[in-house]
């Protein structure tokens, strides 16, 4: 008999890979979807819905990355500058395709906006991981998805491949109505948007209140938080301490701080 509500962790082969921009499109005025191909996706694997993948980001004029020395790549001679490193969700990995799709949540700046921001079709990127997955059962009577822009890719992933008529509710803080994304999903969803400027993205005070007035559906749920790593840790404190949920069915991550260059933090204990 399978265990219910089983989660699994999945370890992958690690590999490098150089990838090719396909197509780049804005998703929305802020959000921008980029398709990527290249010989190097053959035995790409990812298996959860917030899996990420380290992308090596060449600087502007820079026809590829500069990995930094490795187990499998060369010393570098001195004085090489590398290209910086950010952890991104694999939105979409198409293997007939030969396609992978990420969504890059454009702000102020930094090395993965600003590369998003032009990317064109020929653009080079470099792509590591994912390292593993951390598989979560569908057999819950629920499902709560809690973010910002950066969470959108997973939660529009795990929308896609959970059960037909599951409760699903999303909250999701956004720029704005504009910055609202359709979800393809068989799910019972309820859908909640709250918005804010983009300036006031690690303010948790709205999407903290749109979560203490939503009343949980009975039974067995399963909870995801990313975004603003203040602003989750507040929530997830709310969900369990306040609310009382489950610690082992809830599952939160800073997927970015104010302030802090390529920064990523797990809440799972306490
Ligand atoms: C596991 C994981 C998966 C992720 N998946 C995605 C994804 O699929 N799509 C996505 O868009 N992001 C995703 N992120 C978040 C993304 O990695 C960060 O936003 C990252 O900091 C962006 O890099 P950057 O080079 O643009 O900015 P950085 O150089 O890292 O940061 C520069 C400055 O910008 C601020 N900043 C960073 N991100 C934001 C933001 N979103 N809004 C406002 N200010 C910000 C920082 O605080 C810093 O002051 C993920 C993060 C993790 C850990």
């Amino acid at each position: 008999m399978t265990e219910r509500h089983a989660t699994a962790r999945v370890r992958h082969e690690l590999r490098r890979r150089l990838l090719t921009v396909k197509t780049a499109e804005r998703l929305t005025p802020q959000m921008v979807r980029v398709t990527l191909t290249g010989d190097d996706l053959q035995g790409f694997v990812s298996a959860g819905y917030d899996d990420h993948v380290k992308l090596c980001l060449p600087f502007a004029g820079q026809d590829a990355p500069v990995w930094p020395a490795g187990p499998d790549a060369p010393a570098l001679p001195e004085g090489t500058v590398t290209s910086p490193m950010r952890d991104f969700t694999p939105r979409r990995h198409d293997p007939e395709r030969g396609e992978l799709v990420l969504d890059f949540a454009i702000h102020a700046a930094g090395p993965a906006t600003e590369w998003a921001a032009i990317a064109k079709p020929g653009t080079r990127l470099g792509v590591a991981g994912p390292r593993g997955s951390f598989v979560v059962s569908d057999d819950f009577d629920w499902y709560l998805l809690i973010g910002d822009e950066t969470a959108l890719p997973a939660i529009g992933r795990r929308l896609e491949e959970l059960r037909a008529d599951v409760p699903a509710i999303v909250i999701v803080t956004v720029a704005g109505a504009e910055e609202q994304q359709t979800f393809q999903t068989a799910t019972r969803l309820d859908a909640r948007w709250v918005h804010r400027p983009l300036d006031a993205a690690s303010d948790p005070a709205l999407l903290l209140d749109a979560v203490k007035s939503l009343s949980l559906p009975a039974g067995d749920g399963y909870i995801w938080i990313a975004g603003e790593n203040d602003t989750v840790k507040i929530l997830r404190r709310h969900l369990v301490e306040e609310r009382g949920h489950n610690r082992s069915w809830i599952r939160a991550a800073g997927y970015w701080r104010k302030g802090s260059a390529g920064f990523h933090e797990n809440h799972n204990e306490g």
